[in-house]
């Protein structure tokens, strides 16, 4: 899939729309704990700098719920991007608002304008079209840089692209780099394949992991997710993370993986813990009796054991979501014990989603992995071989 890139377009002293994704993860005081997505932007405004633009970055953080909020604003991003960039960046107090204009109006070349928390906006995550020629016009040209964000069909992601013509819109570095990097490991990875699902949903989640049992040859799944298969198997997860409604489907993709020869791994053991707290009594327990009231919050020694020697002969590894409560260091042992191990491998190491990203990266691992993917739930939308909203405006039409 070949994307229009930002290099065919004539920038030259033109207004730049940039979709970006600065939806970085970030500790109890507001520190930003893995800036990669804000590191991972620079080039494409770099770029547009060295054109003479003037710059208009657009992102989300969080989850506001379509109103202003002191926490999810962006203003450590901004001073992320000052230091990175060294130069200013007029952050704006709102989206669209009267002073988003005013400041957009009042732009020159090589100024960079950095609009406020797009979901601040309620009709961003709803592909509102006003919002979305609203942001529109507030630009010459579109380009999309946001990889993590393109499995949305948001205003600022979709919808916006309806009011550039093919001239005018185009893909960032880092959008380019990761389709490219996704459309050559879904062509032919090389086997054993295997994928790491973790995290706390199954629902996030559920698709991608049924999609991609036709491409794997083994499954390992841990995290908050894996109790609702334990809990499908007829065990007694205790108080542990389960979504009741999805036991049936967790039970088709037991199912299906092994019709399809997949081997899949539960855990066998975990962390369980009286409360989710990080000064909670804890205790490993076998899978089999975690006792009641008790929930689990990281796998256990064993089934780090186990997940090891599934993995010692992967050739491509895939992993999306943390072993365990990873935030708290009682219950980050699981996910870092096998981040080691993976970073230790052969094989091609491809780490994708921000929580994941930030693990890795918590433990100075992030070099030592083949690929760390700014996108979770985009890259493994396109590993179902999806064509993600955000990205199928840009793709050149010849190639389709
Ligand atoms: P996700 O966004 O679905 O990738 O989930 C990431 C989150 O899952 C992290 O914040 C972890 O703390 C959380 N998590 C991982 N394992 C568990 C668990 N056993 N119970 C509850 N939450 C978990």
């Amino acid at each position: 899939m070949q994307l229009h890139s930002i290099k065919d377009l004539d920038l030259t002293h033109k207004k730049v729309f940039i979709r970006c994704d600065f939806n970085v993860p970030m500790d109890e005081y507001g520190n930003i704990t893995d800036d990669r997505r804000i590191r991972s932007a620079i080039s494409t405004i770099n770029y547009c700098l060295d054109q003479d633009c003037a710059i208009i970055l657009a992102s989300h953080l969080g989850r506001p719920k379509g109103e202003f909020s002191e926490k999810y604003s962006l203003s450590p991003v901004q001073r992320r991007l000052h230091q990175l960039l060294q130069r200013e960046i007029i952050l704006t107090k709102d989206v669209v608002g009267e002073d988003a204009q005013a400041k957009v109006n009042a732009m020159k070349c090589c100024d960079v304008i950095l609009l406020e928390n797009l979901r601040f906006e309620k009709g961003e995550t709803n592909n509102d079209e006003t919002l979305a020629k609203t942001l529109a016009d507030m630009a010459d040209i579109y380009i999309n840089d946001a990889f993590g964000v393109s499995h949305r069909a948001h205003s600022s992601v979709e919808g916006i692209t309806k009011y550039f013509d093919e001239k005018s819109r185009a893909a960032g570095f880092l959008l380019q780099k990761e389709i490219k990097f996704f459309g050559a490991l879904i062509k032919r990875p090389v086997r054993p394949f295997i994928s790491v699902v973790g995290g706390s949903k199954v629902s996030g989640k559920l698709e991608a992991l049924s999609n991609l049992l036709p491409r794997v040859d083994k499954m390992i799944i841990g995290g908050g997710m894996a109790f609702t298969f334990l809990k499908a198997q007829g065990y007694d997860v205790g108080n542990s993370l389960v979504e009741d409604d999805l036991i049936d489907d967790a039970h088709r993709i037991m199912q299906e993986a092994k019709e399809r020869g997949v081997k899949l791994y539960l855990p066998v053991d975990v962390v369980a813990a009286q409360t989710f707290s990080a000064d909670s009594v804890t205790k490993i327990t076998t899978a089999q009796e975690i006792p009641q009231g008790w929930m689990g919050l990281d796998i256990g020694p064993a089934t780090v054991r186990l997940f090891k020697e599934a993995l010692a002969d992967g050739q491509t590894i895939l992993w999306n979501g943390p072993m365990g409560v990873y935030e708290m260091e009682k219950f980050a042992r699981g996910s870092n014990k096998i981040a080691h191990y993976i970073a230790d491998t052969y094989a091609t190491t491809v780490v994708g989603g921000g929580d994941t990203a930030d693990l890795v990266q918590r433990i100075g691992l992030d070099e030592e992995m083949t690929f760390i993917s700014t996108g979770g739930g985009a890259s493994l939308e396109l590993l179902e071989g999806k064509i993600l909203p955000g990205v199928a405006p840009l793709v050149c039409p010849e190639q389709d």
